[in-house]
């Protein structure tokens, strides 16, 4: 399988009178996130990182700030140019992983919620996104929001012998002992389908 990593990152400054926004979400604060579009850090970060994991630029090369077309637009839009253009690459997400830096709000309350949003946004599991979120500490940035983001893809040319064994195979347990006549001896079949474990956001520092 075929793999390529992406990174991605944005800053915006707060400022008094627009709607904070991150991660899709709109967000209960005295401040919002000064900006062409929306001024979603997160989703611009993420953006960035699936564009850059297949080189197709960045987020300014699709959606220049000079183009009065962009002004006030939902950073969801963005996201969704660069998940077309991974698609039409040949892959898919295997997973995220972010870290917004801010020293408010607090992020951790409702990371949750955000990881959420982001994989709805992202058309992946909440499990296959990750929300981390830090203070900064020593950096003088309070009137800052920064994010990073890290991704994962995975090649589609793995998927299509079995999308081509599901069109011929009979029913489920035809399909099934083809696969496991095709992996067995390579790994344990028994722990196939296993239940992947639930995040734990109480694990966010
Ligand atoms: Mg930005």
């Amino acid at each position: 399988m075929s793999m390529r990593i992406g990174f991605g990152f944005d800053s915006h400054v707060f400022q008094a009178g627009v709607p904070l926004v991150i991660g899709g979400l709109t967000i209960q604060h005295t401040e919002g996130l000064a900006g062409h579009s929306d001024g979603d850090v997160l989703l611009h970060a993420i953006t960035d990182a699936l564009l850059g994991a297949v080189s197709a630029g960045d987020i300014g090369t699709f959606f220049p700030p000079s183009d009065p077309r962009w002004k006030g637009a939902a950073s969801s839009l963005f996201l969704r140019t660069a998940l077309e253009e991974i698609k039409s690459a040949g892959y898919r997400i295997g997973n995220v992983d972010t870290c917004l830096v801010m020293m408010r709000p607090k992020i951790v309350p409702i990371a949750n919620e955000l990881r959420e949003s982001v994989a709805e946004l992202l058309e992946v599991k909440p499990h296959q996104v990750g929300i981390k979120a830090k203070t900064p500490e020593g950096l003088n940035q309070d009137a800052v929001a920064m994010a990073y983001a890290t991704v994962l893809l995975e090649s589609l040319e793995q998927e299509e012998p079995l999308k081509q064994m599901a069109a011929v195979a009979e029913d489920d347990d035809e399909l099934n002992d083809v696969v496991e006549s095709l992996v067995v001896g390579v790994r344990d079949t028994s722990a196939l389908g296993r239940k992947i474990p639930a995040f734990d956001t109480n694990d966010l520092t």
